[in-house]
């Protein structure tokens, strides 16, 4: 059986329903589709923490509606100045990134979605899995700058990682690990294809990609994200950090991994087995499918997602992705081979430099190439604890400041 934070504990009975959720990072693009899910789930959930970062007003709208034990926010001087006389009486305010960090470890929660977006989602998504919850994970900036301890602590905690993320979760479907059923013998798996939009910029020139506006970048052809991962999706970003979580999520080699442009969205990954059958999942793009998958797991159970409508006339493209416009996936790739901190440097640099381009000190092509120089100019470690990866993200983000200087 494969050593991956998945089938590790296949034979654990999991919390029937109804289940007990927390959601961290409850008023992003994540956060609501997760609540919509539990709105129409109609008592298949509990709500029992909510968290946000600013947004205090929502927050305290989601309480009202949902009546969670606890809401946290994390930043305190928003918490301070926000009036809290609307919150429900059964409700505690908790502030700081130190509460969530406690409130996942509570016994009245089953699972913990992770829907912050950034680095900023590591430490509370740690606290779940050392607590031994399970992890409904949509902040795949976790696996990227710690895949291998983020998986170790699981493993060693009993804790399990379940994709949020469409592509991941495609997979985790394909390989059909739920209890009860014999899991995948990871060796017959040739490879994994994860699906990739293309973006916007898609059939665009290079030349044109170099002018691209914000608002260019913003308009995705096929998927209504937060702000940060539309940018990646962009660039390819996102799947170039697509790849390195299946490699850490699946404990498959990257060159086992593979990425091809399907513009339509609706086939979220495949998985090719050594006899060449192929698999596919496939449902229109709406995160609320994969989101409930990872709520209801081993279970599934009548969703609020759109469904595919075969009565009419479906096109399905698949193309190869092409790497000199999308040099993203090549620094994917190699990082996804390298492990050590080149993950968090990548991680870090990235989000720096789309922070960078959103505020417009940086052109979009550039949000790669400054990638690339941190990434080049850092100096390697292959085993590096928590504590190194914090500084090699603190580093990185340093260095993408230095790089627009320069
Ligand atoms: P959004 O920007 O829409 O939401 C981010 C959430 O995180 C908000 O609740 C925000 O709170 C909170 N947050 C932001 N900064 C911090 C911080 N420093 N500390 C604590 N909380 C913070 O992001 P998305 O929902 O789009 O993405 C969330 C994660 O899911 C990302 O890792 C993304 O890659 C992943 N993902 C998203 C998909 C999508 O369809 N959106 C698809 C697949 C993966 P506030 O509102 O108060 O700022
Ligand atoms: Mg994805």
């Amino acid at each position: 059986m494969a050593g991956d934070p998945i089938s590790r504990h296949f034979t654990r009975p999991m919390h029937s329903l109804p289940r007990r959720i927390a959601i961290l990072g409850s008023t992003g693009s994540i956060g609501r589709s997760t609540l919509e899910v539990v709105r129409h789930s109609r008592g298949q959930f509990a709500v029992v923490a909510l968290t946000a970062h600013r947004s205090c007003d929502e927050l305290c709208q989601q309480a009202r509606e949902f009546g969670p034990r606890y809401v946290v926010v994390t930043d305190d001087e928003q918490a301070r100045t926000f009036n809290w006389s609307g919150l429900p009486r059964g409700t505690e305010l908790l502030t700081g990134q130190a509460a969530v960090e406690r409130v996942v470890q509570s016994p009245h929660i089953d699972v913990v979605v992770a829907a912050v977006v950034g680095s900023a989602g590591l430490t509370g998504t740690w606290a779940a899995l050392d607590a031994g919850k399970t992890v409904a994970l949509a902040n795949k900036e976790t696996l990227v700058m710690a895949g291998p301890l983020v998986t170790q602590l699981a493993a060693t905690r009993g804790a399990k990682i379940l994709p949020v993320d469409s592509e991941h979760s495609a997979v985790f479907q394909l390989l059909d690990r739920s209890p009860g059923h014999t899991p995948r013998d990871m060796t017959a798996v040739r490879r994994i294809i994860l699906t990739a939009s293309g973006g916007p910029f898609r059939d665009r020139t290079r030349s044109e990609m170099e002018q691209a506006t914000v608002a260019d970048a913003l308009a995705h052809p096929t998927w209504q994200m937060g702000r940060k991962i539309t940018i990646d999706s962009a660039t390819m970003m996102n799947k170039a950090l697509e790849i390195i979580e299946a490699r850490w999520l699946f404990d498959l080699p990257p060159g086992q991994i593979d990425v091809v442009i399907h513009p339509q969205s609706i086939v979220h990954s495949l998985v090719e087995f050594n006899d060449g059958s192929v698999l596919a999942q496939l449902s229109p793009p709406d995160m609320k499918l994969p989101i409930q998958y990872a709520l209801t797991w081993p279970d599934r159970i009548d969703s609020p997602a759109r469904r595919l409508d075969l009565s009419q006339a479906l096109r399905l493209d698949f193309e190869p992705p092409d790497e000199d416009r999308f040099p993203a996936l090549g620094l994917g790739r190699e990082v996804a081979a390298l492990g050590g901190t080149a993950g968090a440097v990548l991680n870090a640099a990235n989000e720096a430099a789309v922070a960078s381009f959103l505020a417009g000190e940086l052109s979009f092509m550039e949000i790669v190439s400054a990638c690339r120089a941190v990434l080049d100019s850092h100096s390697f470690s292959p085993a590096p604890t928590l504590d190194e990866l914090l500084a090699v993200d603190r580093w990185a983000r340093q260095e993408i400041s230095r790089w627009i200087c320069a």
